[in-house]
């Protein structure tokens, strides 16, 4: 996580650059009152608030002051000593580094990093850390400590000279500078297995088992899997990985049971539960479990869950809203975020480039959607987290539907993935609201395209609306192919609709160049209207109220108005 200093004067800067270059992800926040915005990352006011809220996100914090400002400033949040992150006070000088909080969190690595940036030697005051260079209680990723209730009173007979044996095997133990003799009182155990309790033990669980499993062997995948660990006596907090054949991805048995566990399932080509466990640990590993429907190998380090296999594969057809990022789904944006890969019409892809994060891009062309959707399927098949972008809503003449037609052909790999589809605000929402109510009775969408559709059933189909009244959006009025379809639709709706009724034109409603205009359909002239805009007949009832700056569009909900 990134690193933030905290300066209250110009003074301090030189010292804060130099932290600043010695550790990569760093950030400088200024006084705004004292330090000129341009000559630090980010600005604030209020001292006391900024700090409190970072050290409330977890944020690693260095301030350049006094030690006494940070620790009155932070009194009132100090609660529980595993979740603060580290707070460190340098001085101004940059003479002394001193860390005071987070001791969990790698404070004292922090201040030996920081400390060596600037030629000094750090002020650690834990005595624990101090004599052993080793940090018993936090373990470094992929180990987990058994018994931490028992660490406190471990650490201080260490303290007090007693020595300890290692029993199993990890460097990051038997490379620190703990007291080791043979004979020892005390021990510190790095197994799978569970232990018998005993306080002047501590024991770490080296993530280092991989689970695998046929889930079509039974209707309870989790409580299988926890039989199965117990049985052997080893510890869930060992399990690294879930694995299972990759025609069975889309089994919500292994998605469950490796919920319940709280690691990833990651999936290999079809194969008995033996064969992908030990495929799994890889050739240093050891079979140590199997049963016709489980098996259970252990790697003689922790395991890295992203080298084995693929996850499943993701799709989330999502729909960014018609422009502006206010009008997305939260939910749309986080699926962005999350995916690995961005497949759609390079135009839409362009809307959102500004939130895209190392996501690959896959832009194509508006045309050939059907191989858009192809192309997202096979890479959420590979194992990617696919988003597929449409404008709008992704349901309404988007690529919701074009996923589908592909996938009434289906190819095995595709079943495997989980799609979902997230909604956006469509255009035909977005215009209606930025006039007021005109869709506030029954409506219907029609889109003008006649590339998928013959031309004859669009016309029954606007003649058959405009009969029975519906106010009536227009998709893809025209375009520079089909140059005539609106003037025929308009000559249609003007057999039915009085010449006063309102037709509304949105263009790039959402959009830097957005423009709506209200006409009649005597007035209404196709020149105005190009692929980018949305045009919406009002019914008979459909009417106008005059404001100050103009006028709303409504359509009352009842018929007695
Ligand atoms: N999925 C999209 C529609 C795609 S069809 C949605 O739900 O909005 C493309 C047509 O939608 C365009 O020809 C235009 O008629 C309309 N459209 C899309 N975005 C628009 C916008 N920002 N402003 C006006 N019309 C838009």
């Amino acid at each position: 996580m990134a690193l933030t200093i905290v300066i209250l004067n110009q003074q301090s800067l030189m010292v804060a650059r130099q932290i600043q270059a010695a550790l990569p992800d760093t950030l400088i926040y200024g006084l705004e009152s004292r330090i000129p915005a341009a000559e630090v990352e980010a600005s604030f006011a209020n001292f006391g608030d900024s700090l409190r809220q970072l050290f409330a996100e977890g944020q690693p914090i260095v301030g350049i002051c006094a030690a006494g400002i940070l620790i009155r400033t932070l009194a009132s949040q100090i609660s529980d000593k595993r979740q603060e992150p580290p707070v460190l006070a340098v001085a101004e000088d940059g003479s002394t580094v001193v860390p005071l909080l987070g001791g969990l969190q790698g404070v004292n690595e922090l201040a030996r990093q920081i400390a060596a940036a600037l030629n000094v030697s750090p002020a650690i005051t834990t005595a624990g850390d101090l004599r052993f260079q080793t940090a018993l209680l936090s373990p470094p990723a992929g180990y987990t400590l058994a018994n931490p209730d028992d660490a406190k009173a471990f650490i201080s007979n260490l303290l007090s000279g007693a020595t300890l044996k290692l029993e199993g095997a990890a460097s990051w133990l038997s490379e620190s500078q703990l007291p080791f003799a043979e004979n020892a009182a005390l021990t510190v155990r790095v197994t799978e297995y569970i232990p018998n309790h005993s306080p002047d033990c501590l024991t770490y669980h080296p993530k280092t088992l991989a689970i695998s499993m046929n889930p079509r062997a039974t209707d309870h995948p989790s409580a299988l899997i926890a039989q199965a660990l117990s049985a052997a006596n080893l510890s869930p907090a060992s399990a690294a990985v879930l694995v299972a054949p990759l025609n069975q991805a889309a089994d919500p048995g292994v998605h469950a049971a490796a919920a319940n566990l709280q690691v990833p399932a990651r999936f290999l080509p079809a194969a008995s539960p033996e064969l992908l466990a030990r495929a799994a640990v890889g050739a240093s590993g050891r079979l140590l479990v199997s049963e016709p429907d489980y098996a259970i190998a252990v790697a003689d380090l922790p395991l890295d869950p992203a080298s084995i296999g693929q996850p499943q594969g993701q799709l989330a057809i999502v729909g960014t809203g018609p422009g502006s990022a206010e009008w997305m789904s939260p939910q749309v944006q986080q699926l962005l975020q999350a995916a690995t890969d961005w497949v759609g019409y390079s135009t839409y892809l362009d809307l959102v480039e500004p939130l895209r994060q190392g996501q690959q891009r896959h832009d194509s062309d508006n045309r050939v959607e059907l191989e858009r959707a192809k192309l997202a399927l096979n890479l959420a098949a590979a194992g990617r987290s696919v988003a597929l972008i449409s404008s709008g809503d992704p349901g309404i003449y988007a690529m919701a539907a074009a996923v589908f037609e592909v996938l009434e052909t289906p190819e095995p790999a595709w079943e495997q993935i989980q799609i979902q589809v997230a909604p956006g605000i469509s255009a035909l929402q977005a215009a209606a609201a930025r006039v007021g109510a005109p869709i506030g009775h029954d409506f219907c969408a029609i889109s003008l395209s006649d590339i998928l559709k013959p031309w004859e059933v669009i016309e029954r189909r606007i003649a058959a609306a405009a009969e029975a009244d519906f106010v009536i959006a227009f998709y893809n009025p025209l375009s520079k192919q089909r140059s005539w379809q609106l003037e025929q639709a308009i000559a249609i709706l003007r057999r039915y609709r009085q010449p006063d009724t309102p037709v509304l034109l949105a263009r790039d409603v959402g959009r830097p160049a957005e423009s709506v205009t209200l006409r009649t359909l005597a007035t209404f002239a196709p020149a105005e209207v190009d692929m980018r805009t949305l045009v919406l007949i009002g019914s008979s009832k459909t009417r106008t109220i005059a404001h100050p700056n103009g006028v709303w569009l409504y359509t009352p909900r009842r018929y007695d108005l």
